[in-house]
């Protein structure tokens, strides 16, 4: 029998809370982490390890022991008799790919995006279906996109959340996130429906900050935040942003932002740079302001296939290569898999390659070993997660993943950066270990049912899409 509560964020009856069953374990004593694998004791045996550690460098033909979740050993040989032993022979052994910004809660409107069309892009259904979205249908979509994440080698996401309408909006995506055994950094934001002259929900950051699960480190919590310049979101009053910016300050959080031209300047003239924001998309930056990026250690995440994009639609080249001579620190990001289609970080990598082969060709290579960095360590440096992710490096967590070597789209390897780079695909991806549980081994769940995954958010898209005809 339906229970009747009432929304306090709403002043309505059944209005957005569900009955814990339904909203994703929205109810703070529920714990959805519990359904996943055990950690044991892990021997990797004779895969091409690439630690992406500059101190340790590569090991052609070596192990990795995994013990209570942590990286304890990496060598040529290591004994352990009471270990699980994973065969990785014909395997490179990496660390998980770090997506650094993703918004989540449309990934399942993927069926109903057309690229950049002006009725049915992006921007249209995201901000037509945004009021729609019932906390279950987060929960759902952000399962179905973590699910394509970890099918993809990606072991921690940036759940970039620009539709937290309401307090259980925000439940329902962290205890989605928490139920997937993914390492994540949520970016609590605003609601697709908020006017622009009001701001976020600062109150309930607070909440939930200080009702944070646990979790052994796995979850992290940051801020997103509206854009003070034209977009197609609408501009921000800077005065409504500045309460936003002081207030995820004083919490000690991070803050991310999308870019558009001119914004770096706005930001800038009212002391908002600094080593606590990220920023997404470098295009159209100019010199001056990437001085001044440069000189607040302020970062950048690229989604390289978005931005192809969009390189016309007056955002400009994406300027990779101006921002790393000038020292910024970037990292890489699928944005969101409606838009792109996809969540391959493969194909993110070369994306940006292609990109910058397009604009500056032989004349300043840019190295896949360069881009396996951009994919993996430096990623977790944009999150501030590095001392605990980013490298196969005896103390941190165990973030790794195994990519098969003989597939026919590899075969043969020589140059494993290489390979990666311009041949991989998420199909070679044959195991992934996130904090040490083995998510996916032989290229399927150990835990999580895809079948419920693709049709829960299938069911949520239905419904949705009875919005955009209306
Ligand atoms: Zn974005």
């Amino acid at each position: 029998m339906a229970i009747s509560r009432f929304c306090s964020c709403h002043g309505l009856w059944d209005h957005c809370y569900r009955a814990p069953a339904e909203d994703g374990g929205a109810s703070p004593a529920a714990n959805p982490a519990s359904a996943l694998p055990l950690r044991k004791t892990y021997l990797i045996r004779h895969a091409h390890i690439l630690t992406i550690d500059p101190a340790l460098g590569d090991f052609p033909f070596g192990d990795i022991l995994v013990r209570d979740g942590v990286i304890a050993k990496v060598a040529a040989s290591i004994e352990a008799p009471d270990a699980e032993v994973i065969d990785g022979r014909g395997m490179i052994a990496m660390p998980g790919f770090i997506d650094t910004h993703w918004h989540l809660w449309n990934a399942s409107l993927r069926g109903l995006v057309r690229a950049d069309d002006p009725e049915s892009g992006y921007f249209p259904v995201t901000l037509k279906l945004g009021p729609h979205c019932s906390p279950e249908d987060a929960r759902r979509s952000v399962r179905l996109g973590v699910a394509e994440a970890l099918a993809s080698g990606i072991t921690t996401v940036h759940d970039w959340s620009h539709n937290i309408r309401t307090p259980h909006h925000a439940d329902a995506e962290v205890n989605a996130l928490r139920s997937t055994g993914i390492r994540a950094h949520f970016s609590y934001g605003w609601g697709q429906d908020l006017p622009l002259a009001d701001p976020m929900n600062l109150e309930d950051l607070g909440r939930v900050q200080r009702s944070w699960p646990d979790d052994e480190g796995l979850l992290t919590l940051g801020a997103a935040l509206r854009t003070p310049v034209a977009n197609p979101r609408g501009i921000v009053p800077v005065d409504v942003l500045r309460r936003e910016v002081d207030a995820v300050r004083s919490l000690g959080l991070h803050m991310t932002m999308h870019a558009r031209p001119g914004v770096v300047s706005v930001l800038d003239s009212h002391a908002m740079l600094g080593p606590d924001l990220q920023l997404v998309h470098p295009q159209g930056i100019s010199a001056s302001e990437i001085e001044r990026l440069a000189q607040n250690g302020t970062r950048f995440s690229c989604s390289p296939v978005i931005e192809m994009h969009y390189a016309q639609a007056a955002r400009g080249e994406i300027q990779f290569h101006e921002l790393e001579e000038a020292g910024i620190r970037q990292s890489l990001s699928i944005d969101s898999s409606a838009a792109s289609a996809n969540a391959d970080f493969f194909a993110c990598m070369r994306a940006l390659l292609w990109s910058h082969k397009q604009r500056f060709g032989a004349s300043k290579p840019l190295p896949p070993k360069r881009l396996l960095e951009l994919a993996t360590l430096d990623g977790a440096r944009d999150l501030g997660i590095d001392d605990t992710t980013g490298s196969i490096t005896p103390g941190k967590r165990a973030d790794i993943i195994l990519v098969r070597t003989r597939d026919i789209n590899m075969a043969p390897v020589v140059d494993p950066y290489f390979s990666l780079v311009y041949s991989a695909q998420p199909s070679n991806v044959d195991t992934v270990m996130v904090d040490g549980r083995v998510i996916r081994q032989k290229n399927e769940f150990t835990t999580l049912d895809v079948e419920e995954i693709v049709r829960e958010a299938t069911q949520s898209v239905t419904n949705l899409a009875t919005y955009l005809s209306a």
